[in-house]
């Protein structure tokens, strides 16, 4: 089998959410737990329990009974039930629009993977504060050219995009070996001019330590989309997690969605990387003194447990110079995320600046001499 799975070309069954009173397609109401029609207006509540965050499947029997631990790329074959068309979604999505009609389609997620997402964090910022966010932003943005803060004034295609993040839990023992470095002040003697002087100098002297630290891990999350650029979405950290809802395909209606890429147990590792930079900071504490070295770290990860979370991203790019330049937006808090483009006239400018004003002031010093 290749690395790019081909399903045969049967359609898949799916999920297409109609109007009970007219038949229309149904969509996500921002900022709801419902759908609305996006023809008479009717209100269909969502039924859903809200999710606890708190909770979490077991990571060691999940692993073993997955049947692989990568999942395979995978391009979905449907077949829109509104204009009857047949097409292929993009690569590893499970909803989207179909392309000829926009009736919002979705894919159950069991097709293909074998964990389903737990919970989903519903969409409560629209489309338009998404802009007014990513505006803010780029106004924002220091050294950025002028020419991009002009085109960035104008609209950009945007797309609603659910990203599914995985979240571990880990309760963490770690055993150190280090040294702890304290300053101390010493006297030299130096010869300055064929003269002898004395001068306080601070040292470090070095001690082997050793030690252990704990720490218990909440909902570290490690996005598990490769389409998606892993910059942005790991630095986007800031979310509500007690907003969450339980999974239900109506939510992911009127936007897209990414199946997992990223296996649990690659995933695992990831959300290892995170939590050794605070267990460092863990040692470092206590190793106390003025300065830490860490030799070796040995960590044990007990009680580990994971969900599979869809957050919501509003996603888009601009092109800029010939360059693409990525943006996403959280979908719950408006935080911006992006790439940018850097005015190199602005920055040397500045740097020309501060270079005139400090030659002004040595200037200015040596005139007092
Ligand atoms: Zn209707
Ligand atoms: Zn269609």
């Amino acid at each position: 089998m290749t690395q790019e799975e081909s399903l045969d070309k049967k359609p898949v069954e799916h999920f297409q959410f109609q109007c009970k009173s007219c038949g229309f397609e149904l969509d996500h109401e921002i900022g709801q737990n419902s759908l609305v029609c996006q023809s008479c207006g009717a209100v269909e509540p969502i039924d859903t329990e809200s999710f606890n965050v708190f909770s979490a499947n077991p990571y060691d029997s999940t692993v073993l009974d997955l049947v692989r631990n990568e999942p395979t790329d995978v391009h979905f074959h449907v077949r829109c039930d509104t204009c009857g068309a047949g097409f292929d979604f993009p690569k590893n999505t499970h909803a989207d629009e179909c392309p000829y009609c926009g009736q919002n389609i979705i894919v159950p997620v069991n097709l293909q993977r074998q964990l389903k997402p737990d919970a989903v964090l519903p969409f409560d910022i629209k489309e338009e504060q998404a802009n007014a966010s990513f505006r803010k932003w780029i106004k924002g943005l220091w050294f950025a050219p002028n020419s991009l803060k002009r085109l960035a004034m104008r609209k950009h295609p945007i797309q609603g995009t659910y990203i599914p993040y995985w979240a571990f839990d880990a309760d963490t023992y770690s055993s150190y070996t280090g040294q702890r470095g304290t300053n101390y002040t010493t006297t030299v003697t130096v010869r300055v001019n064929g003269q002898t002087q004395t001068r306080l100098v601070t040292k470090i002297r070095w001690n082997y330590v050793s030690g252990n630290v704990s720490n218990e891990f909440d909902n570290v999350l490690v996005p598990a989309s490769e389409m998606m650029a892993t910059k942005l979405t790991t630095s986007m950290t800031k979310w509500n997690l007690v907003k969450a809802e339980e999974y239900n395909p109506k939510f992911l209606s009127g936007y897209r969605s990414e199946l997992y890429q990223v296996g649990l147990p690659r995933g695992f590792q990831k959300s290892k990387d995170i939590m050794i930079r605070t267990i460092r900071r863990l040692i470092r504490r206590d190793i106390g003194g003025d300065h830490q070295r860490i030799s070796t770290v040995n960590t044990r990860y007990e009680r580990v447990g994971f969900k599979l979370m869809l957050m919501p991203l509003w996603v888009s790019a601009f092109l800029y110079k010939q360059k693409t330049f990525r943006f996403i937006i959280n979908g719950q808090t408006g935080e911006v995320k992006g790439e940018r483009p850097y005015s190199w006239v602005k920055i040397t400018a500045l740097i020309l600046t501060i270079v005139a004003i400090i030659g002004g002031f040595v200037a200015h010093n040596k005139g007092m001499i």
